[in-house]
């Protein structure tokens, strides 16, 4: 009777499983039409954010940026990228269109967790006393001509309400940061007056967003970059838009008919985006309740954290874990996305990387090979819908820029390259595999064989500092 029992309770957690997978399959399901249909409403968001409707879930910030890098930069400068976990400073000497980069030194540090949610004034404060440490170890590799001050490309990988080149007001935190007090100030004034105080004479000659860093980087090293795409802890991407297409563009005409539009689609939201129950109740418990939607289904900061609230799903209503559920467990954010990216890669016959995760993570030892299995397949449902939806948004902007199918006056398709960077699309093989074959397959292949998306790693600290060499104080006197 016992074993009776017993088989018939197993046979019954298998039901309540199955049950679950089915019902996450179903909801994070991601069909090509659907991406289709997702790729024409990010358009139509485009469109209404260029006008400058306020209600356009894509705000397509102008940056300013209207040239981007030919290769004649030369001199010494620095740039400073903010934005995920760690922030770099980064200093590079240009030796123009024969030499290019002559030499590059560069530092990482990650930010203490504390200073993410404290005040703008410890956070600058941190940010400008490294620069101020690493100006220090300048070498005599670098060249600054007497009498110079030296000069800055901020990378702030935030919205900003851009006023200048070189100035700029903060929308809103997202990805980790919520400090009181930044939201609508300019944010190189507050860099500004840190490095003042860290007794530090260096000028911001352009404050740019990663996306449009990445642009930048990308466009020196290859002349057919059109857009760049970010997909680490959070996304974004930037291109390069006709200005006489930005009808909320009142200023004067550039003189290359061109402006870098940063158009901030993590904001991107639509009913059409297959939202499940985990996003939803991730949402409404995180930082930014109703905010960065489509980036949260997609980026490096919340995939990890899906899969866990789906496991949790498991452990409650089919016991995956055992009897009891593993307190672990419940807690937030311990479920990483490099973890779960490990875990996925597993193809080990009895997924040992997998259960040692589980251990190490869950608190839970001696994981059946099913249990195993189950846990990589909802790995594998997550990370492929974050990578398919990517893959429909740099579609978006190809169809945007008319880049999307071959030209109707029968004219050849020029190449097109999309500068890729980020933690998220570097380090995690079957996410930018998947971006990949989906971007592929939702362009046909006649037109994907003329786009090449490619690793700009680090493109956007050089890029940085290429923008603030071409829009230097001393550039006009060179
Ligand atoms: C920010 C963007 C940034 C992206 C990638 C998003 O959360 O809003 O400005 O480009 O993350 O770093
Ligand atoms: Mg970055």
């Amino acid at each position: 009777r016992d074993a009776e029992l017993l088989g018939s309770a197993a046979a019954e957690r298998k039901r309540r499983a199955a049950a679950v997978i089915e019902e996450v399959e179903r909801n994070l399901a991601t069909p090509t039409a659907l991406l289709r249909s997702i790729a024409d409403a990010m358009v139509v968001e485009m469109e209404r954010g260029l006008r400058g409707d306020i209600h356009a879930c894509l705000k397509m910030l102008i940056s300013y940026v209207d040239n981007l890098p030919t290769g004649d930069e030369h001199g010494l400068f620095y740039a400073l990228d903010l934005g995920g976990t760690n922030f770099r400073v980064l200093r590079v000497q240009l030796g123009g269109r024969e030499k290019r980069v002559v030499k590059q030194q560069y530092e990482e540090v990650s930010i203490p967790p504390h200073l993410m949610v404290g005040t703008s004034m410890e956070l600058f404060d941190f940010i400008a006393a490294a620069l101020a440490q690493f100006v220090d170890t300048e070498g005599e590799d670098f060249h600054l001509p007497e009498g110079r001050q030296r000069e800055l490309g901020f990378t702030f990988s935030f919205p900003v309400n851009q006023t200048s080149i070189s100035s700029g007001t903060l929308i809103k935190w997202t990805k980790g940061f919520s400090i009181n007090g930044t939201v609508g100030e300019d944010v190189v004034a507050e860099l500004s007056r840190a490095m003042e105080r860290q007794g530090l004479d260096m000028k911001v000659t352009a404050l740019v967003n990663d996306t449009v860093g990445t642009l930048a980087g990308g466009r020196y090293m290859d002349n057919d970059v059109v857009a760049a795409v970010i997909l680490g802890t959070g996304t974004n991407a930037a291109y390069v838009e006709h200005a006489n297409a930005i009808p909320k563009w009142t200023g004067l005409l550039p003189r290359s008919g061109n402006m870098v539009i940063n158009t901030e689609w993590g904001s991107f939201k639509s009913d059409k985006l297959p939202l499940s129950e985990y996003d939803k109740a991730m949402d409404f418990e995180s930082l930014n309740p109703g905010e960065q939607i489509y980036e949260k289904m997609i980026s490096g900061m919340y995939l990890g954290e899906i899969v866990r609230r789906i496991l949790l799903k498991l452990a409650h209503d089919a016991s995956l874990f055992g009897d009891v559920v593993p307190p672990k467990l419940e807690q937030p954010f311990v479920l990483r996305t490099p973890d779960m990216s490990a875990m996925h890669h597993d193809s080990s016959h009895d997924l040992k990387i997998l259960g040692a995760k589980l251990k190490d993570i869950v608190g839970v030892a001696d994981t059946s090979l099913e249990v195993r299995y189950i846990t990589r397949h909802i790995c594998d449902i997550v990370a492929e819908r974050g990578a398919r939806l990517a893959a429909a948004g740099i579609y978006s902007i190809l169809k945007k820029i008319g880049r999307d199918k071959v030209p109707s006056d029968g004219s050849k398709l020029p190449r097109t390259a999309v500068a890729l960077d980020g933690g998220l699309y570097e380090h995690y093989k079957k996410f930018s595999s998947c971006v990949d074959s989906t971007l592929a397959d939702l362009l046909g292949e006649e037109v994907s064989s003329s786009v090449v998306a490619k690793l700009a790693n680090d493109g956007s600290g050089i890029g940085a500092a290429l923008l603030a060499a071409s829009h230097s104080q001393y550039a006009e006197t060179d």
